[in-house]
């Protein structure tokens, strides 16, 4: 038996929306369902604008389309992120300024953002690692000190926040993906949040292939018709009735995943006090989503034998990115800021337990048990 890395947890209602699509004969996009998918994501967030997209990746293009960044722009990143984070500006011409990730929570090093802001700099993308939400205030003073364009990569972060309400909306844009491996799931699915009223026209332009179809379908115009740049980002009412039903139930599947977490978190804490792992740290001012559980090993090595130790027990363990300021497309496209020795550390070390909702509390002994037998340690 094996204990597999994730899972998609299904609420009940998926099936029965689905059949409501196909039964209306509208299997197109931008339907009730996405209608209905939207406007709870506006509620949820807070944010003046939701639109449904077919992943993180294409909400993260639109972003790129949105700010208008061009050839030879700048753009400040992380480098321990996927690789839809930059490509989204590279594919615009810009250049991905890769920079370090702070120790303890893996997000984005804002004081390392700040050196690394130039004339060229038109952006700031903030990946929220884990689930955990950037330092957001200090990363927003940055960009309006200096007129930059704050983007969130929330793929990871969907009903993550700050505890304090100051702090959070602070994004231009923020993208959720509702990919297979996320915490909300729609098989491939995402979503752009607008936070200002005036980019939404043209947001909802570029969703619908460049077309003012949006309005149209409003009866705001006679007629539609080409009027910017855009491309085919909306996904079909099919995948909007699953996604519908799945936001539905994310905040009972978010507490089950806060239940396996915490577990986790409570069962490994012996093995970092002992000083064999290090444990991932929430900040005191955020509430999280249990997106990943995880714990760093101490180098590469180390970390191999513990992989192959736990797959060898039965435990879907995986390490995570390969840094993107030392991978072929980031070298050829992008440059590294500086040294980037926690996301070295982080990339080299970092070893992913299973955890989704659903997910049986004796798996995650079980797990904690191969973790302790590496270790030499007894269970608790
Ligand atoms: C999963 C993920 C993406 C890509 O999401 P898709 O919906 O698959 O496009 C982008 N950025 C981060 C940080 C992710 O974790």
């Amino acid at each position: 038996m094996t204990i597999r890395y994730t899972q998609p947890r299904l609420t009940g209602n998926e099936e029965k929306y689905i059949a409501k699509v196909l039964a209306s004969g509208r299997l197109a996009g931008n339907g009730e369902y996405t209608r209905q998918c939207q406007e709870l994501l506006e509620k949820e967030t807070g944010y003046a604008k939701a639109l449904l997209t077919n992943s993180c990746t294409a909400a993260l293009e639109m972003a790129a389309i949105l700010i208008d960044v061009k050839q030879g722009d700048e753009v400040i990143m992380p480098s321990f992120t996927f690789v839809s984070t930059a490509n989204a500006f590279v594919l615009r011409g810009a250049i991905p300024v890769f920079v370090d990730v702070e120790s303890g929570t893996f997000n984005i090093d804002p004081a390392m953002v700040a050196s690394a802001i130039t004339p060229k700099t038109k952006a700031i993308v903030a990946v929220n690692y884990a689930g955990i939400p950037c330092n957001m205030r200090v990363l927003s003073q940055l960009a309006k000190k200096h007129g930059l364009y704050l983007i969130e990569d929330a793929a990871q972060s969907y009903l993550s926040e700050p505890r304090n309400p100051e702090d959070r909306n602070l994004a231009d844009f923020s993208a959720l993906s509702f990919h297979e491996t996320k915490n909300i799931v729609a098989g491939e699915g995402g979503a752009l949040l607008v936070n200002s009223s005036s980019f939404i026209e043209r947001a909802e332009i570029i969703w619908e292939k460049g077309t003012n179809r949006t309005k149209f379908s409003r009866g705001e115009v006679e007629k539609y018709s080409w009027v910017d740049i855009g491309s085919s980002f909306l996904p079909s009412e099919i995948t909007a009735a699953f996604l519908l039903a799945q936001l539905e139930g994310a905040k009972e599947i978010t507490a089950d995943r806060i239940l396996m977490w915490n577990e986790y978190h409570a069962s490994c804490l012996p093995l970092q006090s002992k000083g064999h792992v290090q444990l991932p740290r929430i900040p005191e001012s955020i509430f999280q989503n249990a997106h990943l559980y995880f714990v760093l090993a101490k180098n590469l090595d180390e970390r191999a034998d513990l992989l192959k130790h736990l797959n060898d027990d039965g435990v879907s363990a995986v390490h995570h990115y390969v840094p993107l300021h030392d991978s072929p497309a980031g070298l050829r496209f992008g440059r590294a800021f500086d040294a980037l020795p926690n996301t070295d550390k982080v990339a080299d070390t970092i070893v992913r337990l299973p955890l989704w909702s659903g997910m049986d509390i004796r798996d995650v002994k079980t797990v904690v048990s191969s973790l302790n037998s590496f270790y030499g340690e007894l269970n608790e």
